[in-house]
């Protein structure tokens, strides 16, 4: 039976005050089995790392529940919660602002094995070290063990990035934008290093990223949520997901692949939006916030009420828009008062 590593439950995250308060994150819900992959994928703003700073403990919701593996974890006792922040580890877009530019990768990985008791002697420190840069791909071990950040490449940073979180045996990864700052070249064998680590050693990974093809390799046999203003706007599995995209704000982003992609010639439903502009969270548009630049666009219809982010429900495939709904034969999951026109009957 699978098991449910974390779960957000209708969790919302506010900033600011008075007129100046925004959603950064609104609504969202979701759940990754352990050993899964989730992958949020959206343009910048859109609420990504804020939704991946909860998932870590590092900022608590606003509004809502995140559960930990079924338990509240704004209930959980000071040694649970101490468990939780260490079974949840986070990589981050920039390994040289993570990275203290003064220690040497031995320096750095030795400090967590020998704070949380991983290892008794020196030996086994070494051992231990040396296990773990192979992991990460950082071989021969010895050639790595003492050098400083600054001596290593953007993709080798990472890996020592990688291999830190892995020092206290992690349940969960957070990879906040992990490949966004390492050179193209370098990327897919990152990215197919930590693939590599999530099937070995069974970690659940939320994988974060505003590149689509990114999150398309990194989840493919995982699950895509696709955020837009805070909210989740599709979710889905990967396969389904880019195979039947849903809601408009997906298909535009799957239009926008390289055209060498060959999912994007499979996928005939091309997109383009009819604007460039990301509304400001000040300011959203009324009902759908996607509605000025989308294609689908309906007036009388789409600007009425904010979309349920499962308002269309393919078999677990869900999506929020209303047009698509109706298109698909969901009309039944409409508000009334939506489908008439906003006239509340
Ligand atoms: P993404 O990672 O998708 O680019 P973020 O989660 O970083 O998006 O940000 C979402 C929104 O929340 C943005 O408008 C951002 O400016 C705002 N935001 C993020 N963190 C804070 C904060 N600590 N205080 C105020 N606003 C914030
Ligand atoms: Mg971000």
């Amino acid at each position: 039976m699978s098991e449910t590593a974390i779960e957000f439950v209708h969790v919302s995250k506010l900033f600011g005050h008075g007129k100046n308060q925004i959603r950064a994150v609104d609504d969202v819900s979701f759940k990754i089995e352990k050993g899964k992959t989730l992958c949020l994928v959206g343009e910048s703003g859109s609420g990504k790392s804020t939704t991946g700073k909860m998932v870590a403990g590092l900022l608590p919701p606003s509004e809502g529940k995140i559960l930990y593996k079924g338990k509240d974890v704004s209930t959980l006792t000071h040694s649970e919660s101490k468990q939780f922040r260490r079974a949840v580890q986070m990589i981050h877009q920039d390994p040289y602002a993570s990275l203290n530019p003064i220690r040497s990768v031995a320096q750095i990985l030795a400090t967590p094995l020998q704070h949380h008791h991983i290892v008794r002697s020196k030996p086994e420190l070494y051992r231990k070290m040396e296990e773990l840069l192979e992991i990460v791909g950082l071989t021969p071990p010895r050639d790595f063990l003492f050098k400083y950040p600054h001596q290593l490449s953007g993709g080798q940073r990472q890996r020592v990035a990688v291999a830190r979180a892995l020092t206290v045996n992690p349940e969960l990864i957070v990879a906040d934008e992990a490949v966004s700052m390492v050179d193209v070249s370098l990327r897919v064998s990152l990215l197919n290093m930590m693939l590599r680590l999530q099937k070995e050693l069974g970690v659940t990974f939320l994988f974060i990223t505003h590149d689509l093809a990114v999150a398309k390799h990194f989840a493919w046999e995982g699950q895509l949520a696709v955020m837009y203003l805070g909210r989740i706007v599709e979710l889905g599995d990967t396969q389904d997901l880019i195979a039947d995209p849903i809601h408009p704000y997906t298909r535009a982003l799957i239009t926008a692949l390289p055209e060498a992609d060959p999912v994007v010639t499979r996928t005939k439903k091309r997109l383009i939006l009819r604007s460039p502009d990301i509304p400001s969270l000040l300011n959203l548009p009324s009902g759908c916030t996607f509605h000025p630049r989308c294609p689908l666009y309906e007036e009388g219809f789409c600007e009425i009420e904010r979309p349920a982010s499962d308002v269309v429900n393919i078999n677990g495939h869900l999506a929020a828009c209303f047009v698509e709904a109706r298109k698909r034969g969901q009309e039944d999951r409409i508000p009334e008062f939506v489908r008439f026109g906003g006239v509340k009957v």
